[in-house]
């Protein structure tokens, strides 16, 4: 096997969990800890999940299976866009925009009332705000958005730019508020810009861009420039096969994509021609990527594809078109199909919700739909996790200091309680905490992490939590686990329970709290912490 297979044996020798040590919380922190894979393996666990339990892979293939180069994708559908825009009369100018990955975050949202982009938590609560590029001051915002809260559930009003694809479009959309905000033909107003007697909404450059988007999808265009130039925008990895097939050695494996036959066809031949030794059959570099699924679904039309879904055709392999009339036979091996429903699924592959582990990298249209509708266990592919662990684990000072200051907020309360007339002077802190969390937000990018913004999570983090089981920034850190491991959760604590802690056998205090224990407990009590007691002294001496 090759070195891949060396690093699976990783961390799995726990030998050493036996030693006398084990029993004190640091040591046991420690230990599992040296357990971890290099976090760049990691897969990460929000519920427990047995993958012995998984009988069925199912996989979502843009930005899943098929890796689009960051920045080179975005900036080219964000060329595309602009091109689009200037076709349908938007000004010449626009063009001279250039892409800036540095701007744009996923799960941001737009309002289409006010042009502005918003950075939101799971409540609706303002993080961030911008209009245009300008940065939006506190009061500012309170003066658009009362209480800085938005009616999320307004969605004719505000969108939420959930995936990958909607990075160019999000960055867009701050390119043309720029552009008419400080174009001297066009008067600023509150929901637009007026040009003579036109007036030009921010609903409707909304849906300019939306319509420019499906047309740059639809139209073929995106489509044709990616795959005349696979190797600068398509991440080739020689492990995807390798994976599939160990995979398939153990249970079905599916893929369920809203792209056509061709483009799949075009894109998975690609991937899986890797012509290299690393594959456990010497002849799999040759297999057909067909082969190393059970059942193929193209056009899916997710999310709808998780509820009544649309009708199942098979697709002639050969000229790409799709035979006529509802499939209703027997599931055939290798033949692919168009359209249908995740029931379908379940029905030709004779599986269940649960056994099915579905890998994707959209939080709605492919993890909240089939955890919500369907009940399947679901992975969640955040790309951006590389970046941001780096500067997570890089950068762990910014995250200490804040955790310092917030100690130093509630030190200035401590003694006090309702009597209390005094009014401690906060706002040095609170200047002090502003600065940290900024000065982390722009380690990430111009509009924080996608996760957080300082100490407060995101929309994307708590729906990230409520429905994906596992998360990792690739499916292929799967490779670095028995394909029977057993992810376990941690525990999420309550506040009163992460805030109040257990009663220690160590540390300094230790005999201390013990002797005040004693007072409060009967004979038998009494004996035992005695006996507890001496066994930590005498660990003590050992150590
Ligand atoms: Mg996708």
């Amino acid at each position: 096997m090759g070195s891949i297979s060396k690093e699976l044996t990783f961390g799995t020798d726990n030998h050493h969990l036996h030693d006398k040590r084990i029993g004190t919380k640091e040591h046991i922190l420690s230990d599992s800890r040296v357990l971890k894979r290099d976090y760049h393996h990691r897969v990460f666990v929000n519920r427990s999940l047995s993958m012995e339990k998984i009988k069925c892979f199912g996989f979502d293939m843009d930005y899943t299976l098929a890796m689009y180069r960051s920045p080179d994708y975005e900036e080219l559908g964000f060329e595309l866009l602009l091109d689009r825009l200037v076709c349908i009369g938007y000004p010449h100018q626009t063009l001279e925009y250039k892409y800036d990955p540095t701007f744009p975050a996923r799960g941001l949202v737009f309002d289409c009332h006010r042009g502005t982009l918003l950075k939101v938590d799971s409540n609706g609560n303002v993080l961030v705000c911008t209009h245009g590029f300008r940065f939006l001051k506190g009061s500012e915002i309170w003066d658009i958005y009362p209480n800085k809260f938005i009616q999320r559930d307004d969605t004719k009003r505000f969108h939420v730019l959930n995936t990958l694809f909607n990075l160019s479009e999000t960055y867009l959309y701050a390119c043309l508020v720029d552009f008419f905000n400080n174009c001297s033909r066009y008067v600023n107003c509150d929901t637009g810009y007026r040009h003579g007697n036109l007036f030009m909404s921010f609903q409707s450059i909304f849906q300019d861009v939306r319509d420019a988007m499906d047309y740059v999808h639809d139209s073929g265009c995106l489509k044709e420039k990616t795959l005349k130039n696979l190797d600068k925008y398509v991440v080739k990895d020689a492990r995807i096969p390798l994976l599939l097939s160990r995979m398939r050695d153990v249970g079905k494996v599916f893929l369920a994509t809203n792209s056509d036959y061709t483009y799949t066809d075009a894109i998975m031949t690609y991937l899986f021609d890797v012509g290299c030794g690393i594959c456990k059959n010497s002849d799999s570099s040759q297999k057909l990527w067909r082969s190393y699924f059970d059942l193929i679904v193209v056009d899916t039309r997710k999310p709808l594809f998780f509820a009544e879904g649309t009708v199942l055709r098979q697709v002639d392999t050969n000229t790409g078109k799709l035979r006529i009339g509802t499939y209703t036979g027997p599931h055939q091996h290798c033949a692919v199909y168009s359209g249908g429903s995740s029931d379908i699924v379940c029905e030709l592959l004779a599986v269940k919700g649960k056994d099915i582990l579905y890998m994707g990298d959209h939080i709605f249209g492919d993890i909240l739909k089939s955890k919500k509708r369907q009940g399947w266990r679901t992975f969640l592919v955040v790309p951006e996790l590389v970046k941001e662990l780096s500067i997570w684990t890089e950068r762990s000072e910014l995250f200490d200091e804040l955790k310092r200051l917030d100690i130093i907020l509630a030190e200035s309360y401590q003694h006090m309680d309702s009597g209390s007339n005094e009014h401690p002077n906060i706002k040095a802190i609170q200047k002090q905490i502003q600065k940290a969390t900024h000065e982390m937000d722009m380690c990430y990018g111009k509009m924080g992490s996608l996760f957080r913004c300082g100490s407060r999570q995101t929309l994307f983090s708590s729906q990230l939590i409520r429905y994906a089981d596992l998360y990792a920034a690739s499916f292929i850190n799967l490779l670095y686990y028995p394909l029977s491991y057993s992810f376990q959760a941690l525990p999420v604590l309550m506040a009163h329970e992460s805030t109040v802690d257990h009663i220690s056998m160590d540390g300094p205090d230790c005999n201390k709290m013990l002797g005040q224990q004693l007072q409060h407990l009967n004979l038998y009590g009494k004996k035992r912490l005695k006996q507890l007691m001496e066994e930590a002294s005498e660990e003590d001496e050992d150590n």
